[in-house]
């Protein structure tokens, strides 16, 4: 498949406005019929890549109403920048063209959560794979805590802001993605790439963007 390669503008400006559909229940469904499974049986040229959390309540496709071949997807617990996330978003963005990275955290994230209780005084008992992915987590978790607390290095379950938490780790994996790739860091220096950290809220779908970085003009949500 070829086709001209959109700018990071133009490929987020599309998923901003399939999930303003999303939000308002107008939904288009499109791209999802024979003719678009026959359009993409020779190959993929995708216009965005996603990074986000495994959450069953996060489906990639639907929150931007979407369809076959439109997103390039890779997801973990916690959306993580392990080096197979790395691998895979360098070859959404490469290989086939992707013109821009969602990173996207949500609200209620137990991965977010798991991180959290691993910084406390007490953890929990996790598996080593488990603990090796909230690893990367933690930092975000360390740098909320410290940023109002001195009293402990351990983190009280009951008096962090889990979202902001979400919120500061999506900076963290950003940065992470483009420490670890020249090939992303470099598509992001040449304008070819925009990569757009998003917070997803569940109870009324919007995707509401956080941080950005590369040649985008988006209006990012405020928090407190
Ligand atoms: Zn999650």
């Amino acid at each position: 498949m070829t086709k001209t390669r959109l700018t990071p503008q133009q490929a987020w400006d599309a998923l901003a406005a399939g999930n303003e559909r999303f939000m308002n229940d107008t939904l288009r469904h499109s791209n999802q019929d024979t003719d678009r499974r026959h359009e993409l049986a020779g190959g993929q040229a995708p216009d965005a890549a996603f990074l986000g959390c495994a959450d069953s309540r996060v489906a990639a496709e639907m929150l931007f109403d979407c369809g076959l071949g439109d997103l390039f997807v890779a997801r973990n617990i916690g959306q993580v920048a392990n080096m197979n996330m790395v691998a895979t978003l360098e070859y959404g963005v490469a290989v086939l063209g992707a013109a821009v990275i969602v990173v996207l955290a949500h609200d209620s994230c137990g991965a977010v959560a798991a991180a959290i209780d691993q910084t406390s005084a007490h953890p929990t008992e996790v598996t080593p794979a488990i603990r090796d992915e909230l690893a990367l987590i933690q930092p975000a978790v360390q740098q909320v805590w410290f940023k109002t607390r001195r009293e402990s290095p351990y983190v009280d379950p009951d008096q962090i802001d889990a979202n902001a938490v979400g919120r500061r780790h999506l900076v963290t994996t950003i940065n992470q993605l483009l420490r670890s790739s020249r090939v992303l860091s470099e598509a992001v220096a040449s304008g070819e790439l925009g990569i757009v950290g998003c917070q997803y809220q569940l109870d009324n779908g919007r995707v509401a963007p956080v941080t950005s970085v590369g040649m985008l003009d988006i209006a990012l949500a405020e928090f407190d």
